[in-house]
């Protein structure tokens, strides 16, 4: 089973994304962390990352693009994903059709994680104080709010029309959630 979780920045979708692949069994594809994981090796990408992740700017679709393709073609990976926080546009959502066709997989879940921009900048700013993140101060918070809202609403509309489409409710606690989530993925 391949799963997406999506939602504006702060909706929740590591936290669920984690559980979820506990759980079944799944591998977590988070894109921000293979961007991080860039940076942090010092790759040649990784140095151009860095400014556009600390902006709240987004990756250029080919960057994500290539560090995803890599996974998807894994075969000891093969329909165990569940991406989190990709794809974040059109183009990316798009991208991810082709790779799946080509290598013969699907995608059988989508979650979006709906969530009011009030919620997610009061949960923003308490995670600040837990593990400190470059992108975590209140300018980038926004920045990054709006970012999503114009790149991946189109990926909204994308995926809202799938039959396996499914939105929930990001306001609730952190655990009816995951058992919102959990009930869908076991019937
Ligand atoms: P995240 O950990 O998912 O909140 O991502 C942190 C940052 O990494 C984002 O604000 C973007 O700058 C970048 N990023 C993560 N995923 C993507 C993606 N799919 N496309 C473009 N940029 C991304």
């Amino acid at each position: 089973m391949n799963v997406i979780i999506f939602g504006p920045p702060g909706a929740g979708k590591g936290t669920q994304a984690l559980n979820i692949a506990k759980k079944f069994y799944l591998n977590q594809v988070s894109t921000g962390d293979l961007l991080r994981d860039e940076v942090k090796n010092k790759t040649d990408i990784g140095k151009d990352i860095e400014n556009i992740i600390s902006n709240g700017d987004f990756a250029t679709d080919e960057i994500v693009n290539e560090l995803i393709s890599k996974i998807v073609f894994d075969p000891q990976k093969k329909n165990k994903l569940i991406f989190d926080g990709y794809p974040r546009s059109l183009n990316q959502a798009k991208n991810l059709d082709v790779l799946l066709n080509k290598s013969n997989q699907k995608i059988d879940f989508i979650f979006f994680l709906n969530v009011k921009k009030d919620t997610i900048i009061k949960r923003i700013k308490k995670r600040s104080f837990l593990e400190k993140r470059a992108d975590d101060n209140l300018s980038t918070i926004l920045k990054r709010y709006d970012t999503y809202m114009e790149t991946t609403k189109p990926v909204l509309d994308f995926y809202s029309k799938n039959p396996n489409f499914y939105e929930i409710d990001g306001d609730q606690k952190i655990h009816e959630i995951s058992s919102k989530i959990e009930q869908i993925l076991s019937v």
